[in-house]
């Protein structure tokens, strides 16, 4: 039954990943040049595009193929799959939710330490030769700290949930309360900045998140406040970051993403007072291992039973 089914492949995969699937389908790579020409000679053959979340699939690629019937992506973000069209063409769309939520809200916990510690500062520190000048300046307690989480989803939940430990005072904002959640809910992000120490922003991306983290809402933190994201870079609007931790109008930031991904603003590096990670969330081999299993499921599935294990609703 395999054999009726092409699938395409958008941008690069993991190099396991892409070897597992070659293996197994029939599979073509969408070209970077000459992709006209492409898909007017192999268009029609492809039922199934797999993807990443970076790099998705647009309504455009969706329209020139006209025989597909799904998009399975590797990550849980889905801001990239023109949804819409997906759904204007019944073409259903899967992710890889769950599997990964431990590990990016670990990731979550483990920027929020270093920040308020200053573990990297302070490695940066002692490697670099200057303990023998004096001792490391004094970090803030993690303690009882009041957070607030953009997003109390899989990932802001589980954050939560290991942050419990620490004693805070716990807060949240979306667009919607959860019933099942006894923590307080904002309907204002800058309310929510303004009665927290610590703002971890773990919403999903896309156009509704969009500078969400606007430069008011890095204001109303203040300057004892810290900033966490392990989201999406366009959530926050990278600017008014920069602005606010280079004048010290918000005390640190911990960011495992960025705007222009793989590109770091300069200025963000200069500062001793942010934890930079490459976008390291789901990155252990643990839990890349699961998202490409889940990831191949959802492939066999559709193929065999023409429906996904986690589709996107
Ligand atoms: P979920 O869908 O479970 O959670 C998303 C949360 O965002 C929900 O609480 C939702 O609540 C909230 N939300 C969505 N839109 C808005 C909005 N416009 N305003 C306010 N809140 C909003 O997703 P996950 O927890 O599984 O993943 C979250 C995101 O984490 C992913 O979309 C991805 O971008 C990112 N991620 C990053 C990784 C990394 O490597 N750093 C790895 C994996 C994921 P409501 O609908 O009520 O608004």
């Amino acid at each position: 039954q395999e054999g009726v089914h092409t699938v395409l492949q958008v941008g690069s995969m993991p190099p396991e990943l892409a070897t597992r699937l070659h293996r197994e389908f029939t599979v073509l790579q969408l070209p970077s040049v000459g992709v006209e020409r492409f898909l007017e000679e192999n268009g029609s053959r492809v039922t199934i595009a797999v993807t990443t979340g970076l790099t998705g699939v647009s309504g455009q690629l969706m329209r020139a193929l006209p025989n597909l019937d799904a998009v399975i992506s590797f990550g849980v973000g889905f801001e990239t799959i023109d949804i819409c069209a997906a759904e204007q063409l019944g073409v259903v769309v899967s992710n890889t939710p769950d599997v990964l939520t431990d590990c990016v809200a670990d990731l979550a916990v483990g920027l929020l330490i270093d920040c308020l510690r200053g573990i990297s500062a302070a490695d940066r520190f002692v490697r670099q030769g200057n303990w023998i000048n004096g001792p490391y300046p004094l970090g803030t307690r993690v303690s009882g700290k009041r957070i607030g989480i953009v997003g109390l989803g899989r990932i802001g939940l589980a954050t939560a949930r290991r942050l419990e430990a620490f004693g805070p005072t716990i807060a949240y904002h979306s667009r919607n309360r959860l019933v099942e959640v006894a923590y307080p809910w904002y309907e204002s992000l800058i309310d929510l900045a303004s009665d927290s120490d610590v703002l971890i922003v773990a919403v999903s991306g896309g156009t509704s998140t969009t500078g969400l983290v606007s430069r008011e809402v890095i204001a109303a933190l203040g300057s004892d406040g810290y900033l966490i994201n392990v989201a999406r870079g366009t959530v926050v609007d990278e600017n008014a970051l920069v602005d606010a931790l280079a004048q010290k109008q918000i005390a640190g930031a911990g960011l495992d993403v960025y705007t222009h991904e793989p590109r770091v603003p300069e200025a963000l590096l200069a500062l001793d007072n942010v934890v930079a990670l490459p976008h390291l969330g789901s990155a252990t081999t643990e839990t890349r291992l699961d998202m490409a299993n889940l990831f191949l499921m959802n492939l066999r599935q559709f193929i065999a039973e023409g429906t996904l294990t986690t589709p996107v609703s």
